[in-house]
């Protein structure tokens, strides 16, 4: 980074703190990894000097040769990782992803269904904030109350009321495996388009720990900075018959000139992800999240569901006489880094809220296994049973730098 200390002081120096904020807590955010110096060197590229509207062969632009040659290995590697028919790698976003399929499909007015945001679902799943509530008319379906699992019969009985043309499957904050299968069988009944949103566990899909959905769903959307540990941005997948609506949404209907030094890096994790280490990564982030909530329920915390199938747990507070907004300060006091988040039915709403959310992903990747999850449990029980933020942090300091972070880095120091 000597050139931008250079030219922005303001910017190296901010970045630099965040460098070691990062380095010095546990990151516990279920939606965040960390990339490989590989993944990050292509985005800091001068690939993104190029625009290359339109797609590989038929641009907008001159001089797209070499781009062409990124766009289509990120393709072909994505469509090798889940066996999938057609791949568009040029979503911006998860969002971007989820808008994209939307506008392909669906008309204005059109009945769509999807999960419940306080129940786990994610805004662009039909929440009235979101663009997706406004244009469409969605119907939530939900969780069922006594085991915290989605409520399958509930989603079948709507989805027979309601007729919808999409039924959308897939959650932010669900520690469950999501039976995919269950919701195509809903969706043939009815008549129904599938689209599965499968951001957080896309990982843990190209692994084979969870069921593929492209082998049921129409469509299948995917951020690539979660479980997949790629840099942050979006893709599609779908069978051929819908490859062109689905190529015309996202370009020119929702998006411009596609960011190819984040598609480079996409095709760069996407050919990590092919790899066998990539496997015994993402069964040691089920194993270490597994073990996380083995130990948390031994310190009496209550689970939603009572445990876990993927790499996040969703603990409710209610028991413990602290809010989610409270936890993660005192959490952060403790150096581990966590997010509030709402419980099903949860009494205080969407700011105050009645949980935390913890992911194992980006520990995972520092190296951390099943005996460092038992001390992250008891940090997180000193700092939340006991207020011993102190004790908790001196845990957190002794694991973070038995698991150092970026040495590359070091360019940093002055
Ligand atoms: N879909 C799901 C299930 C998500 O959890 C998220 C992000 O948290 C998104 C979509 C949106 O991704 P992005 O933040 O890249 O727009």
């Amino acid at each position: 980074f000597k050139n931008l200390k250079k030219v922005d002081k303001e910017i190296y120096e901010s970045m630099e703190r965040e460098l070691e904020r990062q380095k010095r807590n546990i990151e516990l955010i279920a939606s965040e990894n960390i990339v490989s110096m590989a993944v990050m060197e292509t985005m800091g590229s001068h690939l993104t000097n190029k625009y290359a509207e339109g797609y590989s062969g038929k641009r907008y632009y001159g001089g797209c040769e070499h781009i062409d040659e990124v766009e289509t290995l990120a393709i072909e590697r994505l469509k090798k990782i889940f066996n999938a028919e057609h791949a568009n790698v040029q979503p911006h976003s998860g969002a971007n992803a989820n808008i994209g399929v939307y506008f392909a499909i669906l008309k204005p007015g059109d009945r769509v269904m999807g999960l419940n945001l306080s129940q786990g679902g994610h805004l662009t799943h039909g929440s009235p904030a979101n663009i997706s509530g406004q244009y469409f008319k969605f119907t939530e379906y939900g969780i069922n109350k006594e085991d915290g699992r989605i409520d399958y019969d509930d989603i079948r009985k709507k989805a027979h009321e309601i007729k919808p043309r999409l039924i959308v499957a897939g959650a932010s904050a669900y520690p469950r495996e999501i039976d995919f299968r269950k919701f195509r069988e809903i969706a043939d009944e009815v008549g129904a388009m599938l689209m599965v949103d499968m951001a957080h566990i896309a990982g843990l899909v190209a692994a084979g720990l969870h069921q593929n959905p492209c082998e049921v769903a129409d469509f299948v959307t995917s951020t690539t900075h979660k479980t997949l540990r790629g840099p942050r941005g979006g893709v599609i997948l779908c069978k051929k018959e819908y490859a062109k609506v689905i190529d015309k949404a996202i370009f020119p209907g929702t998006q411009g000139g596609p960011l190819e030094h984040i598609i480079a890096s996409k095709a760069v994790a996407f050919k990590e992800a092919l790899e066998p280490e990539f496997k015994e990564y993402q069964n040691q982030v089920v194993k270490n999240a597994k073990k996380l909530a083995e130990e948390l329920i031994k310190r009496d915390f209550k689970l939603i569901t009572g445990g876990t199938d993927n790499h996040l747990i969703l603990l409710d507070l209610t028991n413990k006489n602290i809010t989610g907004k409270e936890a993660e300060k005192r959490l952060d006091e403790a150096y581990i880094t966590a997010n509030k988040n709402t419980i099903p039915f949860d009494p205080n709403g969407a700011f105050i809220t009645s949980g935390i959310r913890l992911g194992t992903p980006a520990v995972t990747t520092r190296g951390m296994k099943e005996e460092d999850m038992e001390d992250i449990a008891e940090s997180i029980d000193l700092c939340l049973t006991y207020n011993k933020e102190k004790e908790a942090r001196d845990k957190v300091i002794e694991l973070t730098n038995k698991y150092p972070l970026y040495k590359e880095y070091e360019i940093f120091k002055k």
